[in-house]
């Protein structure tokens, strides 16, 4: 009789699942338990808050006087050290506590070198940001030898080829494929677990890319549809996608179901439980995507695929605390798609996703939120692009309002429900939130309301209460 074909799962481990010893033991137990059944690739995050320590140091490295960077090594060579020293035997210890010993000389001669620039280079930045997935998938991938299964680390670089945009590159399709089966492919037919950095890829030189912050969750999904696999599986911190941030929301619950589009509308408007771009290489390849507990395994956690489930028009809600209005006005000759085509093409030449748009073509005035971190960038382009018509008769005016906030709501079954707008003003209304302003995505999959900055919680909590969620 022929043996059936084992299915091949992606498993993606975020930073707090891999942020201590116990943890990773457990992800190296959920790893050996599942590969009986199945071909399994893990793809790992940096343990908890090293990646953020690393551009910490290069910040530090980077300005007069700053030397935080020593102290910051140290601590990150002792976090390190002690999970190996808890999990790992002699001979696999010596070897891990090598690779640490590799890493730390590159940390060094990186942020010596930012020192003495008083510059950081966004690839050296790249190199240095995502050292903390070498750590993690070397010490995973020995951990799980140690357990007595086959497992072998391997650096993304080799695998995903991306553009040349350091700290938010894009994966060359194709290249990507290519290379991710010619390395993958005879581990998986050997029976040996590979254990891939996240967050990391290369570009076709071979040299160091990320794939911007929370990036790993991205690693999964295209390593997913690169192998066609048959699930990848998000391992995080809490049971899967909720009706809202648990942080912000406590009575959020767990949506067993959800579809594609409501997970990239979730994700693109600040839910952090995944990369905003992590969907679409899965939604593409038709891969479901499970997002699962590791504190909780018992748990099913929610799956997301091409199905809409739920007849409920809105199925969750989330938020961006920190975005900024900005409001661009022509007079006279300037008409309003000349205003509206210059406005644009700024943005897309410093790469800017507006979350909002509106507009009044009666007035002239093109309005659109984006990510308050965006705000001096687009606004010192606008002023560049408009230059000649704010110095002769103030033909044009920018506008920018920073400290505003966006509660959004999704659900692919809105469109066709009358009168959801109108509870979501009501909910606010009644807690004397004010709305400074509102847009329907076109796809009728999410409703955005802006509001002051301070305010995003409470209009959060008063929407989910509103909907019964
Ligand atoms: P990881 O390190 O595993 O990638 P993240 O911290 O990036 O984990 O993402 C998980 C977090 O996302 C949760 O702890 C939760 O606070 C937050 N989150 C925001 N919105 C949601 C949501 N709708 N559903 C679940 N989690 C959410
Ligand atoms: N370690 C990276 C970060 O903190 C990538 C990730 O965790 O997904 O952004
Ligand atoms: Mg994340």
């Amino acid at each position: 009789m022929q043996k059936k074909k084992k299915p091949l799962l992606v498993m993606k481990f975020g930073g707090t699942s891999v942020g201590d010893a116990e943890r990773i033991d457990s992800v190296a137990q959920i790893l050996i338990e599942h590969s009986r059944e199945a071909n399994v690739v893990a793809v790992v995050s940096a343990m908890a808050g090293v990646t953020d320590a690393l551009v910490r140091s290069a910040r530090s490295a980077s300005i007069e006087d700053g030397d935080q960077w020593r102290p910051e090594s140290q601590s990150l060579v002792k976090r390190h050290q002690q999970a190996g020293e808890k999990l790992l035997p002699a001979g696999e210890r010596a070897k891990f506590m090598s690779t640490l010993s590799q890493q730390m000389m590159v940390y060094e001669n990186l942020c010596s070198g930012f020192s003495l620039l008083r510059e950081i280079t966004p690839r050296a930045m790249d190199t240095l940001s995502s050292l903390g997935e070498v750590l993690s998938a070397a010490l995973l991938a020995a951990v799980l030898r140690s357990k007595g299964a086959a497992a072998e680390a391997v650096d993304a670089m080799d695998l995903i080829v991306t553009d040349e945009r350091f700290g938010n590159a894009t994966p060359l399709t194709q290249e990507t494929r290519e290379s991710t089966k010619k390395n993958l492919q005879p581990l998986l037919e050997a029976g040996t677990i590979p254990v891939v950095t996240g967050f990391r890829a290369a570009t076709r030189e071979g040299i160091c890319t990320t794939l911007g912050r929370g990036g790993s969750d991205y690693s999964g999904t295209i390593l997913g549809a690169a192998l066609d696999a048959d699930e990848i599986w998000i391992w995080t911190d809490v049971d899967g996608v909720m009706t809202a941030d648990p942080r912000l929301v406590p009575g959020a619950h767990m949506i067993s179901e959800i579809s594609y589009l409501e997970t990239l509308e979730l994700s693109f408007f600040g839910a952090k439980v995944l990369h905003p771009r992590a969907i679409q290489p899965a939604m593409k390849a038709g891969i479901p995507v499970l997002i699962r507990n590791t504190f909780n395994t018992a748990c099913a956690g929610t799956k997301v695929s091409a199905r809409a489930t739920s007849q409920h028009g809105v199925r969750a809600i989330t938020g961006i605390a920190k975005a900024a209005l900005v409001a661009v006005s022509g007079k006279d000759g300037l008409s309003f798609p000349r205003l509206a085509a210059r406005v644009f093409g700024a943005l897309s030449v410093e790469d800017v996703s507006t979350l909002m748009v509106t507009q009044s073509s009666a007035d002239n005035v093109l309005c659109f939120a984006i990510h308050e971190a965006d705000q001096a960038r687009v606004c010192a382009k606008l002023e560049k692009t408009f230059e000649l018509e704010m110095r002769h008769d103030s033909l044009v005016a920018i506008e920018a309002t920073p400290h505003v906030g966006m509660v959004v709501a999704v659900g692919e079954k809105m469109r066709g429900i009358h009168g959801l707008a109108g509870r979501m003003f009501g909910a606010l209304g009644r807690r004397s939130i004010n709305i400074i302003a509102i847009a329907q995505g076109s796809s009728e999959i999410s409703i955005s309301i802006a509001v002051k900055s301070g305010e995003v919680p409470d209009a959060l909590k008063a929407i989910h209460e509103e909907f019964e969620l």
